[in-house]
């Protein structure tokens, strides 16, 4: 059986454990590799040689980092059918799905490669007479990141390759249950020209997580993942002075109006609630039924929800592929059995659907609530699986309350033809990324990527211009020269007379 090692100063790791977790293709249920799951002395060898590579890295010219992401970019697409089978194999979602999200990670890399640009500072000829001032911003030093099974692509790539660009160098930890996708990239920047121990990926658990909190030489962590661990390694990281960026977990509301193109809202609702098998951080798992909209917005859901093509992520037939793991899929169908018992109504259960071929393999089909109450827990807390609960509003304003009420505030959307409440929607709801009749509004990499309330703790979001300032630190240098005039000792505040 392939055993899944670590990726320090250039090369595969071993590392000094033999603890291992097993991976498994959830089309299967078959292992598929062991993990080798780190311990501290591993991650501090890593950052020892991260720590290193700094002094060099900081100081490559930012064209210089640039061109090595121009040519990590063209390696990516082309070794984007490998990366893609990698995804599917491990975390189970369907190939067109998986090649989308690696390539909304690819567009960071692009991003980027326009560091030189992003890096400009600021000038002011003259703050006083003959004194010149100017504000630049340094890298911080070693950065790490920490990432959740659902995106192994796409989530690290908002992160490793803006920290490297801005001279930083990176660790990162990715899920224990899909790693071999950053090993990939791993391997791919090293080819690019990257120089050893600007990117080190250590595989583990909480014990790496916990070495990196209290590691000195890491300025600066960025985690992705569910909230209870995002606040854990934000009030720990805090603690230990390391700036901090957690991204927590979603419950996002698509509000669905009266007025609106309801074949555009549930076609929008289709894909976002149940695309990844509902497995995103910008899943849309409650749908919000305004007005008199409910019966046929739930009729028609029913009649997608019961067609909807469940198989393997390899198929080019399946909308939906496998959950994560046994245990995901255990929990999800849980969930379904606790809605049942509160007294939604389920419309649509898939908790029974058995593959033929695959009897092994984690699926469930689509399930559909509707009559879900704010009161019940499938509402207030994260499924993350193929569920979707339908809440009725008697209006707009009852509707943008559930939405500002709910302790999450990742995403959320609105379908209607009325601007103005459009408009009012994306003014006044308490969330981080707003979409008007767009049902998954991911900004793209040069905007930032974060939520509000607890789905993010910290104060940047994550790429575009977000993420320089959060891998960078400003200084602002005042500088005269001398020129014959005469200096005075000055004992008080200096200011522009
Ligand atoms: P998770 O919180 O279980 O794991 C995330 C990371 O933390 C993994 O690397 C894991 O090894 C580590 N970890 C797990 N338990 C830990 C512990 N007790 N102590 C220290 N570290 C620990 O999340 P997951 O199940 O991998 O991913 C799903 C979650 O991620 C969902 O809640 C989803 O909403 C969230 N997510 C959020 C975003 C966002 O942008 N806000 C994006 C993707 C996923």
């Amino acid at each position: 059986m392939k055993t899944i090692e670590h990726f320090v100063n250039g090369k595969i790791y071993s590392g000094s454990s033999e603890k291992l977790s097993s991976v498994f293709n959830p089309a299967t249920g078959e292992e598929t590799a062991k993990v080798k799951l780190g311990v501290s002395k591993d991650l501090d060898y890593a950052v020892e040689k991260a720590h290193e590579a700094f002094k060099d890295w900081s100081n490559t010219p930012p064209l210089q980092r640039a061109r090595v992401l121009f040519k990590f970019k063209e390696l990516i697409e082309k070794n984007e059918d490998e990366l893609t089978k990698i995804i599917v194999s491990e975390h189970g979602k369907v190939y067109e799905d998986a090649k989308g999200s690696l390539t909304r990670g690819l567009e960071v890399v692009e991003y980027a490669c326009g560091i030189p640009q992003m890096l400009k500072g600021e000038f002011t000829e003259n703050v006083g007479r003959n004194v010149d001032s100017w504000s630049l911003r340094q890298p911080l030093g070693v950065c790490a990141g920490i990432t959740p099974f659902n995106f192994p692509a796409m989530v690290p790539m908002w992160m490793f390759p803006m920290a490297i660009a801005c001279g930083n160098t990176f660790i990162l930890k990715p899920s224990e249950k899909d790693p071999s996708c950053s090993l990939k990239l791993a391997e791919l920047f090293k080819i690019a020209g990257l120089p050893d121990g600007v990117f080190n990926v250590v595989n583990g658990d909480k014990e790496i997580v916990d070495a990196i909190i209290n590691n000195n030489f890491i300025s600066a962590v960025s985690f992705v993942g569910s909230t209870p661990i995002a606040k854990y390694i934000y009030e720990n990281c805090a603690k230990n002075e390391k700036r901090v960026q957690a991204l927590g977990g979603a419950k996002n509301h698509c509000v669905v109006m009266p007025d609106c193109d309801l074949d555009q809202a549930v076609n929008g609702l289709m894909g976002a609630a149940y695309g990844s098998a509902g497995e995103r951080c910008m899943a849309q798992s409650v749908a919000v039924a305004v007005g008199n909209v409910g019966d046929p917005l739930v009729k028609n859901l029913k009649l997608k929800v019961e067609k909807l093509k469940v198989g393997p992520g390899m198929d080019k037939n399946s909308e939906m592929g496998p959950l994560v793991t046994k245990d995901h899929l255990e929990k999800v169908k849980k969930y379904v059995d606790v809605g049942v018992e509160e007294g939604a109504e389920l419309i649509v259960d898939g908790r029974k659907l058995k593959l033929q071929g695959y009897e092994k393999g984690y699926y469930m089909g689509g399930c559909l609530f509707d009559k879900v109450t704010s009161k019940m827990r499938i509402y207030k807390e994260e499924i993350f699986g193929p569920v979707l609960s339908v809440v009725r509003a008697k209006d707009f304003e009852e509707a943008l309350s559930l939405v500002n009420d709910h302790e999450f505030g990742n995403g959320a959307s609105i379908f209607t033809r009325d601007g103005d409440v459009g408009r009012s929607f994306s003014n006044k709801a308490k969330i981080g990324m707003i979409g008007v009749n767009i049902p998954i509004p991911v900004p793209m990499a040069f905007h930032s990527f974060g939520g509000w309330k607890r789905s993010l703790f910290g104060d940047q979001h994550m790429h575009g211009p977000e993420g320089v300032r959060f891998y960078t630190k400003l200084k602002t240098v005042t500088s005269r020269w001398p020129d014959g005039l005469k200096s005075d000792t000055e004992f008080v505040m200096p200011t522009m007379k």
